[in-house]
């Protein structure tokens, strides 16, 4: 299933973006990648179906073992991440789980980062336990933490960066040094930076996943995963996790990927330019007590986020003086800014985790994740700023 289309290693990431996996129908000169809405594939003859099967001959069998609107779209992002190849989930958990499937196995261990997206985070410490895998949680802002959770049956590290909810980073280059040293696999989390802004594989890291759902597809109307990776990885974990657990997406979600992918760059310059204004406004808001932004020089890792980042994104949250009652009243106010979870979207989206989708978990243990009774977090879309911003300044002055 590795039919080559035209790619220029020498294109920029804009061109890569709208071209590569993108070559006209053979048969049909169609330029848009059509939708195969099939299940299956008619084989020819016996002996071909035998072929197909022995991998003996390139074609496509079964759309859970591979379909050509797929693979255009794992071509794709595997030239945007910078990956030999890359294969797309159902969904970004999908993604998580058939990466730890491949990887790791029974009486392994699992160094993650604390702050990670809370699905991940219930995988990793009530599911994998049940296989005999058990995962370190540790502060992977500072690199000692991560040296000193090493053990003989280390596996993998596992980052996310930047990471929710204080948009903390992760020294990238620095984990892979560690790992390179106990010969550990490194698996990290892209979703927030996008391949637009952050390559991880080009800083070492094994293996890179996406929740797709976000800004590789764009537009809110998608679930979806990315897992990027060396070759052999991937034919491994395409074999295994997804060929026998089957976390596979529909051609017609691929394809509005492919559309989506196309204005990547776009959506992601001009989340990342809202979100730096949206950031310095909060920031000198009277209401306001923190507000958290790799691009503000007020956070603390605005030197390591100029390094390992070629912008510093679309999320931004930010600490309310007013506690619960003020994110409630910023909440019910606001019009542009949607009242939703996900991120990456086009659409400005915002949310107050405290008394939203953290509000069933005990306070003190809240509180220890880093979200506090006033944490709101913002994804910028890609309106004009300056509507964005009169929504949040009509919202935050109706707190008394
Ligand atoms: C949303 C998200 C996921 C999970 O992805 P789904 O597509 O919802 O399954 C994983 N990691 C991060 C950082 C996310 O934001």
């Amino acid at each position: 299933m590795s039919k080559k289309h035209h790619i220029n290693e020498n294109w920029g990431f804009a061109t890569k973006a709208v071209h590569v996996g993108s070559d006209p129908c053979p048969r049909t000169g169609a330029l848009a990648t059509p939708i195969y809405q099939t299940s299956t594939f008619v084989f020819e003859s016996a002996e071909q179906g035998g072929r197909r099967f022995a991998g003996e001959e390139e074609g496509y069998i079964y759309t859970r073992l591979g379909n050509p609107t797929q693979r255009a779209l794992e071509m794709k992002i595997a030239s945007l991440e910078g990956a030999d190849d890359a294969i797309i989930a159902g969904s970004g958990m999908a993604a998580v789980s058939g990466i730890f499937f491949s990887v790791v196995k029974q009486g392994d261990h699992v160094i993650s980062a604390n702050s990670i997206y809370g699905c991940t985070h219930a995988f990793l410490s009530h599911m994998l336990p049940n296989y005999g895998i058990t995962t370190s949680f540790v502060n992977t802002t500072e690199l000692e933490n991560i040296k000193n959770a090493i053990q003989e049956n280390t596996r993998v590290i596992y980052i996310e960066t930047p990471a929710n909810p204080t948009m903390a980073l992760t020294d990238i280059k620095g984990v892979v040094a560690i790992a390179k040293k106990y010969n550990i696999t490194v698996v990290m989390d892209n979703t927030f930076a996008s391949p637009y802004l952050q390559n991880p594989l080009s800083m070492g890291v094994d293996i890179v996943l996406h929740s797709a759902t976000k800004y590789i597809n764009g537009h809110g109307d998608v679930i979806a995963g990315i897992i990027a990776g060396n070759q052999e990885f991937i034919d491994h974990c395409r074999g295994t996790a997804i060929k026998d657990i089957g976390g596979i997406p529909s051609p017609f979600d691929c394809y509005l990927m492919l559309r989506g992918l196309k204005t990547l760059p776009l959506r992601v310059q001009k989340s990342t330019e809202n979100a730096q204004k949206i950031a310095e406004y909060l920031e000198n808001h009277p209401k306001i007590d923190r507000v958290y932004y790799p691009g503000l020089p007020s956070h603390p890792q605005h030197e390591l986020a100029k390094k390992q980042m070629r912008g510093f994104g679309g999320m931004l949250s930010f600490e309310l003086k007013g506690g619960i009652e003020a994110g409630k009243i910023v909440m019910n106010s606001v019009e542009v800014c949607k009242l939703a979870v996900s991120l990456g979207d086009v659409d400005t989206l915002i949310q107050h985790p405290a008394s939203m989708t953290h509000s069933v978990i005990p306070r003190e243990d809240r509180l220890k994740g880093g979200i506090t009774d006033g944490l709101v977090r913002i994804s910028a879309g890609i309106e004009d700023v300056e509507d964005i911003i009169a929504d949040l300044e009509q919202a935050l002055a109706k707190i008394k």
